[in-house]
């Protein structure tokens, strides 16, 4: 009872900071004297800071609660195909510190990421100064109920690594869990985007991987597998995929698959390439086909494109748009936009997941 009580403390310092002991009391129907005890035991927890008293009102003057920006704090690291990076958060989401890092991992064995992980997260947590209490790993592959990842086709050396018991011996011993990138770049948009509580995130890069929240909440199936979107299959006599199906979104729509087919080195060298508008075009008629199947299954109002997709242009999503509400039966509102997080929501969302969980559960 007293930790249901100490979080619905805390949930409405979020809400309303800064905020005095009376108001808490007002809103949440607690007597003074409980919120008093309970905001006690948050400050000696370092969860709450107070500000100085608001002079000139009458009586005994109230000294309003924030949360503590010098208080625990959350580690977030990402480790993609091409690059590590790593940030810390304070409890209150906002990014204290934060190192990227240019580092090419296809066919290497994971322990060449992690150590270069670990050089990071020394790097921000020393700038950060604060006492981080935990991290979470986003990782461009299927992760298991248990944290282990089960299948990343574009880091095939991942497959079955156990991220948490390999990090934790190199960042000091601090707790970590793994969680998919395009879950938490879901999550991004929902937390720092105002987004909307129906709505899907797509990942686009070498793989694509989608992120699905429902009724303000990650939607991750039975066994985390959920969101595959890459593989979701748009033509079933086209191209084999790393898969071992054929056809599959990521085959059209996928970064190498995009390059490929415009005659670009890179996405930079994308808009000059000799066919990139045909190239674009099938991308977008490709993604606009396997998003109109999962609106009509799932009844999504709104899809954010981030990743690669995100540097794409107004037009191309407008197109993508378009090829989606062709196929659409019941909704003629879909919206389409492109992310104004990416890049780097996923990396925030998983360092903000750590100090939202201490919240929630002081
Ligand atoms: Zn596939």
């Amino acid at each position: 009872m007293r930790r249901h009580n100490l979080a619905l403390v805390l949930r409405e310092v979020v809400r309303a900071e800064p905020v005095s002991r009376a108001a808490i009391a007002g809103r949440t129907g607690l007597t003074r004297g409980t919120v008093s005890s309970l905001v006690e035991e948050l400050l000696d927890a370092g969860l709450l800071d107070e500000l100085a008293a608001e002079r000139g009102a009458p009586g005994r003057p109230a000294s309003p609660l924030q949360l503590n920006r010098s208080g625990p704090a959350g580690l977030g690291i990402e480790i993609e195909v091409d690059h590590v990076a790593a940030c810390v958060v304070d409890l209150t989401g906002a990014v204290r510190a934060i190192a990227r890092l240019a580092s090419d991992h296809r066919d290497r064995d994971p322990a060449l990421a992690l150590a270069r992980v670990a050089e990071l997260a020394r790097a921000v947590r020393a700038e950060a100064a604060l006492p981080v209490v935990g991290a979470v790993v986003a990782v461009p592959g299927v992760v298991g109920a248990d944290g282990v990842v089960v299948r990343a086709p574009n880091l095939p050396r991942w497959s079955g690594a156990d991220v948490g018991p390999l990090l934790t011996p190199l960042l000091g011993g601090l707790p970590v869990t793994t969680a998919n990138e395009a879950d938490l770049a879901a999550l991004a948009e929902l937390w720092f985007a105002d987004g909307p509580p129906d709505a899907m995130y797509v990942s686009g890069g070498v793989g694509v991987g989608a992120g699905i929240v429902l009724g303000g909440r990650l939607f991750r199936g039975a066994g985390g597998r959920a969101g595959e979107l890459g593989h979701v299959v748009v033509d079933a006599d086209g191209p084999a995929c790393r898969c071992g199906g054929r056809g599959c979104l990521e085959q059209t729509a996928g970064l190498e698959a995009l390059l490929r087919a415009a005659g670009a080195a890179d996405l930079d060298a994308l808009p000059d390439a000799p066919r990139a508008a045909a190239a674009l075009d099938g991308a977008a008629a490709a993604l606009g086909v396997a998003l109109a199947g999962a609106v009509n299954l799932l009844d999504v109002p709104v899809v954010v494109l981030g990743g690669i997709y995100s540097r794409l242009g107004a037009a191309w999503c407008d197109d993508v748009h378009a090829r989606l509400c062709e196929r659409v039966v019941h909704r003629s509102d879909v919206a389409v936009r492109l992310s104004t997080l990416a890049p780097g929501g996923a990396l925030r969302a998983a360092a903000a997941s750590v100090v939202r969980a201490r919240l929630r559960s002081p």
